[in-house]
């Protein structure tokens, strides 16, 4: 298969892994359900301003910050989208493989394909239509493939893999390559799954700014400093975008606001500053009027996601996690 020239990923991922003397299993479960929770607020919030300038959202809305639903979908509101529609349907594939089974993650995101989603990306169908013609789990490097579609809905893997830091790389990079497969592509999965991961660990705690430092070592095109108002689906943009946005920002709150408010792909943008700031300031922080408002049903399904994940895949090292098929 051909691969990309350029960035390929460091053998030893920067950033320190936590303690595990610092991990409580219930503050890690209060704070994965705020991630989860965060994921689809996030992309509901989002959905409203996908593909707007900032400019025409302030003409329209002012500053947008209500569930409202609209946008270009015609959305409910509270209605989510493809970010976590697709995050839940790797999750369940977790769940019924008991852990990474390439095929059986990519037979979820066609059985959610089949069903006619709201949305769907350019590089996700194709990745998909091409599972469905050959049965194969990883596409071919495309240097188009620089979507954020794999880093999107990487949440499940994240949650997954709390007390194993290789089965996290691994895992992640074998949901994400089904339909993308581009070395920035990797890099920005990794990326904000990592930190997503690590404020998962470690809550407020967490040492985002030196975890940022240290992967824009590694990867200087996602250096937050960088950022300049692209909200594309490109991933670097995306991370970018997330980083800037919650590192310039001091709540739940202000974080969303301020990334669904930049307009472009403002729905995974959100997605994946939700999931990144409501691990790192747990669920209590996501207003309650974002709540109130998201698809009951996929409050639900969040909800028993996350007890079952972390049910079967504990995030306390002492525990270990043997994924089915595993050596
Ligand atoms: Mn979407
Ligand atoms: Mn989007």
């Amino acid at each position: 298969m051909p691969r990309a020239t350029g960035p390929t990923l460091p053998d030893t991922l920067p950033g320190a892994p936590p303690r595990p003397d610092a991990v409580d299993f219930e503050r890690v479960r209060e704070r994965a359900l705020g991630a989860y929770l965060g994921l689809a607020v996030g992309d509901a919030l989002g959905a409203t301003t996908e593909f707007m300038i900032p400019a025409e959202i302030r003409a329209r809305h002012g500053v947008h910050q209500n569930m409202t639903g609209g946008g270009w979908l015609h959305l409910k509101p509270g209605q989510i989208t493809d970010d976590t529609q697709m995050s839940l349907a790797l999750g369940n594939a977790l769940l019924e493989a008991g852990g990474m089974d390439p095929h059986c993650v990519a037979r979820h995101y066609l059985a959610w394909m089949a069903a006619k989603p709201v949305d769907i990306g350019h590089t996700v169908r194709r990745g998909l239509v091409r599972y469905r013609a050959l049965g194969t789990v990883e596409a071919a490097y495309s240097p188009h493939a620089a979507g954020n579609g794999g880093a999107m809905r990487n949440l499940p893997v994240v949650l997954a893999t709390l007390g194993d830091r290789a089965a996290f790389v691994e895992w992640s990079l074998a949901q994400a390559r089904v339909t993308h497969n581009h070395p920035e592509a990797d890099a920005g999965t990794l990326l904000l799954g990592d930190l997503t991961r690590q404020a998962l660990l470690l809550g407020g705690e967490a040492p985002v700014q030196t975890l940022i430092r240290t992967w824009t070592e590694a990867f200087p095109a996602f250096d937050p400093r960088r950022f300049r108002g692209e909200t594309d689906g490109y991933v670097v943009h995306t991370a970018r975008t997330v980083l800037h946005f919650f590192t310039n920002t001091f709540d739940f709150e202000s974080c969303l606001v301020a990334t669904v408010n930049q307009g472009g792909d403002a729905d995974t943008n959100g997605a994946l500053a939700g999931a990144l700031a409501g691990a790192f300031y747990g669920p209590d922080a996501i207003p309650g009027r974002w709540l109130k408002r998201l698809d009951p049903n996929a409050r639900r399904a969040i909800e028993g996601q996350v007890d079952a994940l972390l049910e079967r895949f504990p995030p306390c090292p002492r525990r270990a996690v043997t994924p089915a098929g595993s050596p």
